[in-house]
C-alpha cells in the first residue's frame, strides 16, 4: 500500500515552458514530478536523458534528435566514451543544446522491466553524483526498443516513486518527457497512481 506522498514539494522555477502536472487534487500540485508533452531537446534544464543504443554514436528516434540538437561536438565526446552496457548510463555536455548535460542511457530491448529500472536508477545516481537538480527522462526502449507503454509507464513511475523516497531533497524536478499519444495516456494514469495529493 502507498504512504501519503509527503508534502516536500519545492517550486517549479523553469522558464518558457509550461509543465501540465495531471495531478492536480483539491487545488494542490505534486511539484517534483512533472510531464512535458513535446520535444525533449527545448529544455533548459541541468540534464536531459537520451535513450541511446550500446554503441553510443547515434541513431533514430530521440537518440537522433538530441544529436541533431547538440551539434557534431556531441558525437566527438561520445567517441571517446566506449560505448555503453545496457541498463548503464554516461554523462557528456550539453553542447547547443539548452540543456547542460546530456545522459545517454541503454534501455533494454524488449520488454525487460529489471533492465529499465536500471537505466533510470542509473540516470537518477548520475544525475545526483553531479547534483543536477532537474532531469528529464524520454520515455526509455518504448520506440524502436519495443517496450509496451503500459507496462513501461508502471514499471518506471512506481521505481521513480521509490528512488524519490530515498533521495526527494537531492531533485527539484524530474520530468517525464511524452511525446506519443500512447505514452501521455499511459503516463496520465500512472502518475496519478505513483504520485497521488491527498
Ligand atoms: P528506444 O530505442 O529506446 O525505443 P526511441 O528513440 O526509438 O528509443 O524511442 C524512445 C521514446 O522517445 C519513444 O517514446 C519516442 O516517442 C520518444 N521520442 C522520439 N523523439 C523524441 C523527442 N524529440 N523528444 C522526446 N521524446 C522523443
Amino acid at each position: 500500500k502507498l504512504e501519503k506522498w509527503p508534502e516536500y514539494f519545492v517550486k517549479n522555477d523553469l522558464k518558457h515552458i509550461e509543465f501540465e502536472n495531471p495531478c492536480k487534487v483539491d487545488g494542490k500540485l505534486n511539484e517534483k514530478i512533472s510531464i512535458f508533452e513535446g520535444d525533449i531537446t527545448i529544455l533548459e534544464i541541468d540534464a536531459i536523458v537520451n535513450a541511446a543504443n550500446n554503441s553510443l554514436l547515434g541513431g533514430g528516434g530521440v537518440d537522433g534528435a538530441i544529436h541533431r540538437a547538440a551539434g557534431k561536438l556531441l558525437l566527438e565526446e561520445c567517441e571517446t566514451l566506449n560505448g555503453c552496457q545496457t541498463g548503464d548510463a554516461k554523462i557528456t555536455a550539453g553542447y547547443n543544446l539548452p540543456a547542460k548535460y546530456v545522459i545517454h542511457t541503454v534501455g533494454p530491448i524488449g520488454e525487460k522491466p529489471d533492465l529499465l529500472k536500471k537505466s533510470y536508477n542509473k540516470c537518477l545516481d548520475l544525475a545526483r553524483e553531479n547534483n543536477f537538480r532537474t532531469i528529464a527522462f524520454p520515455c526509455i526502449s518504448t520506440g524502436v526498443y519495443g517496450y509496451p507503454h503500459e507496462s513501461a509507464a508502471d514499471t518506471v513511475l512506481n521505481e521513480v516513486r521509490k528512488y524519490l523516497e530515498e533521495h526527494h531533497e537531492s531533485f527539484d524536478l524530474i520530468i517525464f518527457c511524452l511525446f506519443m499519444e500512447n505514452s501521455k495516456k499511459c503516463y496520465k494514469n500512472y502518475l496519478c497512481k505513483y504520485f497521488p495529493i491527498f
